[in-house]
């Protein structure tokens, strides 16, 4: 290696304050982690723009958000074949996708939030449990995406992301999706980097999924917590499913055979959970995330 460049007196001090200026840009960027503002993802993001930020050391990153400290930070980067001194510019596409996902997986112990799934037969109610729980702002409820057509009375982006058959393919390869099922001739899918961003910046999360997702998610995330909402009795199940007039008869019966079979997997779930009153339903969701 040659000798480093003799600097004049101006160029030393420009590069001391260039220097100086980066480090308070890191240790702001740092602060907004460790306060859940900036999630992991984000500051990918800005890295990429960003000379300051792309310097950043992996383990400093790391280390600023709740709960990781030095032990925990370099036994993550080890497991992910990152350097120690990595900084975030030299990550390769391979790790930064690792890191996401173990940043998500172990999100749960990072930071306050908690991943709250909530299921059932279909018309027992939970889209309005959900709903509700959007309004109240103790959940950031999640918004699928679905190859199914909007009803009269559902908005793009709102209920869901209508998207075409071959979007939800692509981005089931593109590996985009938390979990994702077929429902009713339709698929249904639950965007993950939404959720992991909330987790990531300590929000209570909120999936109002179909059984099948549920049992995916668990699978890939151990600590959330899969709640079963049924119906006071069948009975109230079968009337509801009939009376939301949306469904075509073919549809509703269709509906009526899945629910029957949705039921019966309610022992695989966390918590059983009976909806004869809304708002009874949503204090206890509430009271899950204390
Ligand atoms: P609907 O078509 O009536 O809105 O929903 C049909 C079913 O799909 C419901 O049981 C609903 O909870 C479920 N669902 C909605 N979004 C998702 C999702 O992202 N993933 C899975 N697995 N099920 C979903």
């Amino acid at each position: 290696m040659g000798a480093p460049p003799i600097l004049t007196p101006e160029q030393r001090s420009a590069a001391l304050l260039k220097a100086s200026q980066s480090r308070k840009r890191r240790a702001e960027v740092k602060l907004k982690v460790k306060n859940g503002e900036f999630s992991i993802d984000t500051v990918l993001e800005i890295a990429a723009n960003e000379d300051a930020i792309a310097k950043m050391r992996v383990s400093d990153l790391l280390q600023a958000l709740t709960g990781v400290g030095k032990i925990r930070a370099s036994a993550l980067m080890q497991r992910l074949r990152i350097s120690p001194t990595r900084r975030i510019a030299g990550l390769g596409r391979h790790q930064i996708k690792e890191l996401r996902s173990e940043c998500m997986k172990s999100s749960h112990a990072l930071t306050p939030g908690k991943l709250l799934v909530l299921s059932g037969p279909g018309g027992v109610g939970k889209s309005t449990v959900a709903t509700r729980l959007r309004t109240t702002g103790d959940f950031w409820v999640s918004v699928s995406a679905t190859t199914r057509s909007p009803r009269p009375n559902e908005h793009d982006g709102v209920d869901y992301f209508f998207i075409t058959d071959d979007e939800f393919s692509r981005r089931v390869r593109a590996d985009e999706f938390l979990e994702w099922a077929q429902f009713a001739g339709s698929r249904y899918g639950t965007p993950s980097s939404a959720v992991e961003e909330a987790l990531l910046a300590g929000r209570n999360v909120l999936l109002e999924i179909e059984i099948e997702g549920a049992k995916q998610v668990k699978s890939h995330l151990g600590q959330s917590l899969l709640v079963f909402l049924q119906p006071p009795s069948w009975e109230e199940l079968v009337s509801r499913l009939e009376g939301r007039g949306t469904d075509s008869p073919q549809r509703r019966a269709e509906r009526l055979q899945l629910a029957q079979e949705e039921l019966a997997a309610a022992s695989f779930f966390d918590l059983v959970i009976v909806n004869d009153h809304v708002e009874r339903v949503v204090e206890q969701l509430i009271g899950l995330t204390s």
